[in-house]
């Protein structure tokens, strides 16, 4: 990766959490940074305004039939306007230094591994890419020597914390979880958890999908295998330490006993800047960190019985093949199923175990080779996560 100068980005998920946080980072820094495209789902009037915001040439809008509405919202700007799945894959082929992949859930596999195949830096918060295709996903970022960033706050921490050491040098990675609103709760309370209550995170504002996979717990499961195809470390060694205050993000246990953290604040900003950054430090106002006013931190180890989406995703990351692919399509159908109050909290592990089962016994577990393979695999999930209510 060209490491100085002016940068310019993509942002792919522009209009959401992270796509807004980052635009906050390139705010910061005006001369280092540019935006070439933006693109998101289905938010025009976010989009437009983003795109206006931070001057991007391209604004391409997944559902096909907002063009009409997006071309209105950026007449003048100046902005070329475009819609529907191929538009964003061209949003992520924009020239560009660094490709932003913040998009949520699967739908953002196809731009995202667009952007690999043209060999772009890819700063990659959406986690989902990685347990849907995470084998041919980074052959191909292998293949095009192409460089991965993990944004995400825990793999970034990893990163931090990892300082270049030799695979054999590590023993163990561990990434923390805050445990979410339902820390404390009994298994049947958590079980009749209402979407309102699961949408409260007590450390982080994030989109709903992910705070509804860190209410079940299921994103730490999503976040165990997006690490281990980003370190290319065997499932065995990895752990998950719950730490209520979201203040260290992961750790890395050396051959030699020592254990080296990375901290900061719950600012996901912290992360965006370091990925943009990197390998140089940005100078941001994200949130900083006083030690002495929080006094102490906390650790436990997780409750898989109260927690079982958290079980469920570390015998896909330990059974490997298809089974992520399946999990990961099963838990999106169940996550928008709870949201539009068509399925219990407690009932989101079931149907990510049914369908799980299920692809065992239809032979559906096999390792997706290509891009295309993890795609159909997601298809057909998602269709046996349906049957779940049939
Ligand atoms: P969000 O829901 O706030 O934003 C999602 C973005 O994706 C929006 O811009 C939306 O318009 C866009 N989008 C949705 N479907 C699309 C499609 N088919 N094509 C193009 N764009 C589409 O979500 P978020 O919280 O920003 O999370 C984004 C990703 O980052 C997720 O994978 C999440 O797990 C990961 N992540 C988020 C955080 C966080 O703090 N929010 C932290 C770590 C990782
Ligand atoms: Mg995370």
């Amino acid at each position: 990766m060209e490491l100085n100068g002016h940068r310019r980005l993509v942002l792919l998920g522009a209009t959401g959490s992270i796509g807004r946080s980052a635009i906050d980072i390139v705010a910061q820094a005006p001369d280092r940074f540019s935006i070439e495209a933006v693109a998101g789902g289905s938010d025009v009037e976010g989009l437009a305004r983003v795109a206006r915001e931070v001057g991007a040439k391209f604004a391409a809008i997944r559902d096909e039939s907002r063009y009409a509405d997006l071309k209105q919202a950026l007449s003048g700007s100046g902005v070329t306007a475009a819609a529907g799945p191929d538009a964003v894959v061209e949003a992520a082929l924009r020239p560009a230094d660094i490709v932003v992949g913040a998009v949520s859930g699967a739908a953002g596999v196809a731009p995202t591994y667009a952007a690999l195949q043209a060999g772009r830096t890819i700063a990659l918060a959406n986690k989902e890419c990685l347990v849907c295709a995470g084998t041919p996903f980074m052959r191909k970022a292998t293949e095009m020597k192409a460089t991965i960033l993990p944004l995400d706050s825990e793999h970034d921490a990893i990163w931090q914390a990892l300082g270049g050491a030799a695979p054999g040098e590590v023993e163990k990675m561990v990434i923390t979880a805050s445990g979410g609103p339902f820390r404390t709760w009994s298994a049947e309370a958590i079980a009749a958890a209402r979407p309102d209550q699961a949408l409260k995170h007590p450390n982080w504002s994030m989109g709903r999908k992910i705070t509804i996979d860190s209410a079940s717990m299921m994103n730490k499961g999503l976040e165990l295998i997006e690490a281990h195809h980003l370190f290319g470390v065997p499932a065995d060694r990895f752990d998950v330490l719950v730490h209520p205050q979201s203040i260290v993000h992961g750790l890395v246990h050396f051959s030699d006993g020592s254990v080296v953290a990375s901290l900061y604040a719950p600012d996901m900003r912290v992360p965006i800047a370091h990925c943009l950054g990197y390998p140089d430090r940005l100078r941001t106002n994200a949130r900083r960190l006083d030690l002495a006013a929080l006094g102490s931190l906390t650790f436990e180890a997780p409750d898989i019985a109260r927690f079982p989406a958290l079980g469920l995703a570390m015998d896909a990351l330990r059974a490997g093949g298809g089974l992520p692919t399946v999990l990961n399509a099963a838990n999106e159908v169940a996550v928008e199923a709870f949201l539009e109050g068509r399925a219990a909290f407690g009932e989101i592990p079931k149907i990510v175990g049914f369908a799980c089962e299920k692809a065992v016994r239809d032979g559906l577990a096999r390792e997706p080779a290509t891009i295309e393979d993890a795609l159909a695999v997601d298809h057909i999930a998602r269709q046996m996560s349906a049957a779940y209510w049939r």
